[in-house]
């Protein structure tokens, strides 16, 4: 489902709010994750730091790149996750 399709639906504020986060989280995700696409073979399974627009705006965040996915810790409001597979 695009962005699109959610607002052109009737959905009242709590889904909303639901699919607002789901969707702010997706592109610091995809932020965090174009950041590393000019990253080096010798970089993988590397603690590292980067610049990245995160939900909570600019913040740094250490990266664990694995072949499988990225790890990932915002330095900044200190949400972690994994990226992608
Ligand atoms: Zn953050």
């Amino acid at each position: 489902m695009n962005k699109e399709e959610i607002v052109a639906d009737e959905h009242n504020d709590y889904d909303q709010e639901f699919f607002q986060a789901v969707d702010r989280n997706t592109r610091a995700e995809q932020a965090i994750f174009d950041a590393l696409l000019s990253i080096q073979d010798d970089e993988y399974y590397t603690l590292f730091e980067i610049e990245a627009e995160h939900t909570c705006g600019w913040a740094r965040v250490q990266v664990f790149p694995e072949r499988s996915g990225t790890l990932y810790r915002c330095l900044n409001c200190g949400v972690a996750g994994i990226i992608g597979g």
